[in-house]
């Protein structure tokens, strides 16, 4: 998700696959460009909020073991508060988050964005399309530019979100996926738990 700041942020489009797959990186969709360019990546977000939250099979987990590698960056309580709050939002569904001390599937780091709270990407993907390894970024202001634990829950969710397997969802959509996610709703919805559920079942 991006951002121009803490209370003015972009997000990512699902409807650039190519972008979404390959690259989640939307700072550099940001040092591209243009005005413009960011203004389509908002006008591509989806009008209304599916009942089913989108899926992106790119970034479909490679199992329900789900360990996270948190930087050691994450050192002061609202980064940490923030790191378990999204993983405790993961554990609602079949996916088992819980932490690692190497890289297995998901490493959690932190990195001077340039008009960005975070972002996804899936960087090694087995040949039947699950992904094996993937970084989330959180922009190095966490815990100190201002904006508020809520913000910051709501951020980490959002990747978390994506590091299993769901895609944007529409502004109004009353979930930390909303695109853009904002303060209002730092936990995923019902629907979200379902779909996850649905690519794992027990
Ligand atoms: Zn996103």
């Amino acid at each position: 998700m991006n951002r121009t700041g803490p209370s003015s942020i972009r997000c990512e489009s699902s409807s650039t696959p190519v972008i979404e797959q390959l690259d989640h990186d939307h700072t550099r969709t940001t040092r591209l460009g243009s005005l413009s360019a960011a203004i389509a990546l908002v006008a591509a977000c989806p009008p209304n909020a599916p009942y089913n939250p989108p899926w992106n099979s790119n970034w479909k987990p490679d199992g329900t073991d789900h360990n996270y590698l948190i930087s050691s960056a994450f050192n002061n309580s609202l980064e940490n508060n923030s790191i378990n709050h999204g993983m405790d939002q993961v554990n609602r569904s079949v996916l088992n988050a819980s932490t690692s001390a190497t890289w297995i599937d998901v490493r959690v780091i932190q990195a001077a964005l340039t008009g960005s709270a975070g972002d996804y990407r899936c960087v090694e993907n087995h040949s039947n399309g699950t992904c094996h390894l993937s970084t989330i970024r959180i922009d190095t202001d966490i815990g100190t530019a201002g904006a508020t634990e809520a913000y910051w829950k709501a951020v980490v969710c959002h990747e978390m979100g994506h590091s299993s397997g769901i895609g944007e969802r529409a502004s109004n959509a009353p979930s930390c996926i909303a695109c853009p996610a904002t303060s209002a709703y730092k936990s995923f919805d019902s629907n979200e738990v379902t779909v996850i559920n649905s690519h794992f079942p027990s």
